[in-house]
């Protein structure tokens, strides 16, 4: 391993909490380790990371987050194997995203080196946070916002980064039923839709609601202008498998470059499976409903890797998706998380090892 370039100060917690966690009945994202990373932006420069117990901050009323809304997030996980070697997931990947989402809210980059020596220090001193019952798994949210102060708009001037450590259980939703969207939209041309920015999600909320007082789950989201094009499930991308063709739609402008997504493609393309990355219509899946070759509908994202839907709801009228067994939706699952687990041989160069 290469020596640490950063020097990342430590202050460890005085009573850890873990004795009080049941890691066999572990909700997703509710709890969490002992310590986080915090790193300032100063002066135009990022100091150096620090760990600190994990707990409150404090802001001025007048940071600008509260404000303008400069913030970003990622989420990945790290796992570990039955020898309990820790183990993540295309990380660099997230890394880059962070950065991309960065800079389209007018926020600085953080360095490579920031983001992964401190989570992998974060990790090492947390190591047994990490959950080890099939499933389970360290959920880590990394993310920046404006700290910097003023009742102007305009980008602040100082920044935090923090990344928290969150053991959770299997993310098992079951398969939903979801909604096509006809009026609210997620993204537009030109706006923030590929970053992971907090007011994408909060400008989800009240379309979901309204689903759920109908009896939907989830809405799946379809494009600003008409309406007539599916572009991702809830906070996930889509894929539709009409035939044995699985589509999802291209990214966008709208439509987050999700990890799962590109792993899927990946998976897809090894197992001789036929892709098409273009855009799809609802009319297409309609029809696809009404002719019986609709045969999956899944939503693929980090937290629950695959999420089948088992019906879907349009203009009022519902579509039921038949119940397949060993479907792409399952094989796509298992060879994902065969290889984040270390069960099976990484052909793809995915798996990251962290010594402990
Ligand atoms: C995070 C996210 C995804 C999934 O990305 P992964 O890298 O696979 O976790 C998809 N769509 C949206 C809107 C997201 O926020």
């Amino acid at each position: 391993m290469k020596p640490s370039t950063l020097d990342i100060k430590i202050e460890k917690a005085k009573n850890s909490k873990i004795s009080q966690v049941d890691f066999n009945n572990l909700a997703f994202g509710s709890i969490f380790s002992d310590h986080m990373l915090v790193c300032d932006y100063k002066n135009g420069a990022w100091e150096s990371p620090k760990i600190v117990p994990y707990g409150p901050i404090t802001l001025q009323p007048s940071a600008k987050i509260f404000h303008y809304g400069q913030s970003i997030f990622e989420g990945m996980k790290a796992y570990k194997d039955v020898d309990g070697a820790m183990w993540l997931f295309r990380p660099i990947d997230n890394h880059k995203r962070f950065n991309i989402s960065a800079s389209r809210m007018a926020m600085p980059e953080i360095p490579e080196s920031h983001f992964m020596e401190g989570l992998k220090a974060l990790l090492k001193l947390d190591e047994k946070w990490i959950p080890e019952i099939d499933g389970s798994a360290m959920y880590i949210r990394p993310f920046m916002f404006a700290s910097g102060e003023g009742f102007h708009a305009s980008p602040a001037d100082e920044y935090k980064f923090i990344i928290a450590l969150a053991p959770s259980g299997a993310y098992f939703s079951g398969s939903v039923k979801v909604l096509i969207e006809e009026k609210y939209s997620r993204s537009a041309n030109g706006g923030v839709g590929y970053a992971k920015t907090g007011g994408n999600y909060a400008g989800q909320f009240h379309p979901t609601q309204l689903a759920k007082l109908k009896g939907y789950q989830q809405v799946v989201w379809t494009d600003d202008h008409t309406h007539e094009n599916i572009e991702e499930a809830g906070a996930m991308n889509i894929f539709v498998r009409i035939g044995d063709t699985l589509i999802t739609g291209p990214t966008s402008d709208r439509i987050l470059d999700g990890i799962t997504r590109k792993s899927i493609l990946q998976i897809a393309e090894a197992n001789a499976i036929k892709t098409e990355v273009r855009t799809l219509t609802v009319t297409e899946i309609v029809e696809a409903a009404k002719n019986g070759t609709l045969k999956e509908m899944f939503g693929a994202g980090t937290a629950a890797v695959v999420s089948p839907i088992s019906a879907f709801g349009y203009k009022g009228e519902d579509y039921d998706l038949p119940e397949i067994e060993n479907g792409y939706a399952d094989l796509m699952k298992k060879t994902i998380t065969d290889i984040q687990y270390n069960r099976a041989a990484d052909n793809y160069g995915w798996r990251y090892g962290i010594d402990i």
